[in-house]
């Protein structure tokens, strides 16, 4: 009794210093909550800490563990961060490609830059993102950007959050989420997100192996060696679980590798939705057999299925937003349609091929008290990080399809 005294007491002395020393700055080490933090590094391969430019990631995933993730299909980036903050594959939360048509709201289209249109809550609806299910079970959350996390989805929003700003610097980034740490803490998210997209963004335009995607791997290690330092001065060294991870890999795309869908459909036959890595095309009334004729099976760079019959290890076969037949291009292939303009600028770099594609690989690094040190797991599924987190944060999950087991063994006990 006496000892719980003297450090009540050692408590209210150590936060009287820091209320006076600089008005609500760092939180004292006496204080401090262990907190998680999610970090996405968009197109971020495992292979990409070998290559001897990342300290900051290099020595996260030396004192902790490491593994190679497979993204879901399709490996892009909406769908593949949805995944990972819902423990769903893309077929069943609904967020099916980066671009979007729902015949629940005809005449929309779900584009990244639509703001207007993303919002409608309809997109999001058939998941819950872990953010949501934290608050509501009494975890404050903090989102320093997320696919979705701008939104209000079941009524819900993190307590923290930004609007997508992808001129904002990594640094600055990085430093909203330290702001985040500078206040009270009955106010201070325990969970946090945090999301980088200068490598994606090299890839595309330099591919993989280039000196400048290198120059942009070397630019968000550093962001991740301020927020360890940024975290380390505010009393919370041993006390952040890190859950890194990439959406999907990146593979070189030549500029001539391209499946035209011209010759092979009309606009007075079908309505092509998407093309590039993955084609989606919706027959119009009457020319279904037609289209199907023309299309569906194996060609010489891809094949096409119908959605009902597309390979049950993608699990793409179920949601209403998926077009009536899709098609996925071999690696380094893509489909071009005339029905929509995608190539106005020619890309070195691409993603969205099969999740099992070596290239479409994504880094996954844990480190913190939570995690073993020094271990690196096999290969496993990115839907299996949901129920990761969901542990880490110390909520019960929602309904997914990830598996605990596929990380249990990146645990300390
Ligand atoms: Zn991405």
């Amino acid at each position: 009794m006496i000892w719980r005294r003297f450090f009540l007491g050692l408590s209210a002395l150590l936060l009287a210093a820091c209320a006076t020393s600089d008005g609500g700055g760092p939180a004292t080490p006496a204080t401090v909550a262990p907190v998680t933090i999610l970090i996405s590094l968009d197109g971020f391969r495992p292979d990409y800490l070998d290559r001897g430019i990342t300290p900051a990631l290099s020595e996260l995933a030396a004192d902790g563990v490491r593994a190679s993730m497979r993204p879901s299909f399709p490996s892009v980036t909406f769908p593949n961060h949805y995944t990972l903050v819902t423990g769903l594959h893309p077929g069943r939360h609904g967020l099916v490609n980066n671009r979007m048509e729902d015949p629940q709201r005809p005449g929309a289209v779900f584009t990244l830059q639509d703001r207007n249109v993303a919002s409608d809550e309809i997109w999001w609806a058939d998941g819950t993102p872990i953010w949501v299910t934290a608050e509501r079970q009494g975890v404050r959350t903090g989102t320093m950007f997320w696919p979705g996390s701008e939104y209000e989805i079941h009524g819900q929003r993190p307590s923290r959050w930004r609007n997508f700003d992808q001129s904002l610097p990594g640094f600055a980034r990085t430093d909203v989420l330290l702001s985040w740490l500078d206040v009270p803490e009955a106010e201070r998210p325990r969970f946090f997100t945090l999301y980088f997209d200068l490598v994606d963004t090299a890839g595309h335009r330099f591919g993989p192996d280039a000196l400048e995607t290198n120059a942009a791997i070397a630019e968000v290690d550093a962001a991740i060696g301020r927020l360890v330092a940024g975290l380390n001065a505010r009393g919370y060294a041993g006390r952040v679980n890190f859950v890194i991870a990439a959406d999907h890999g990146m593979a070189p795309q030549a500029a001539d590798a391209i499946i035209e869908l011209d010759p092979r459909i009309s606009p007075q036959q079908a309505h092509v939705l998407w093309d590039g890595q993955v084609a989606a095309v919706q027959p119009l009334p009457g020319q279904e057999a037609a289209v199907e004729q023309a299309l569906i099976g194996r060609g010489e760079h891809g094949e096409c299925w119908r959605k009902s019959e597309l390979p049950a290890r993608f699990d793409y076969s179920e949601h209403r937003r998926i077009p009536a037949i899709v098609c996925l291009a071999d690696t380094g292939w893509r489909y071009r349609s005339t029905q929509l303009q995608q190539y106005a600028t020619p890309a070195l770099g691409g993603h969205g091929w099969d999740p099992q594609a070596p290239e479409m690989a994504a880094v996954f690094i844990a480190n913190g008290p939570a995690f073993r040190r020094g271990a690196t797991l096999p290969s496993f599924e990115n839907v299996s990080v949901y129920p990761l987190l969901a542990r880490l944060i110390g909520v019960t999950p929602e309904p997914n399809q990830g598996d605990p087991a596929d990380t249990g063994a990146a645990l300390a006990h």
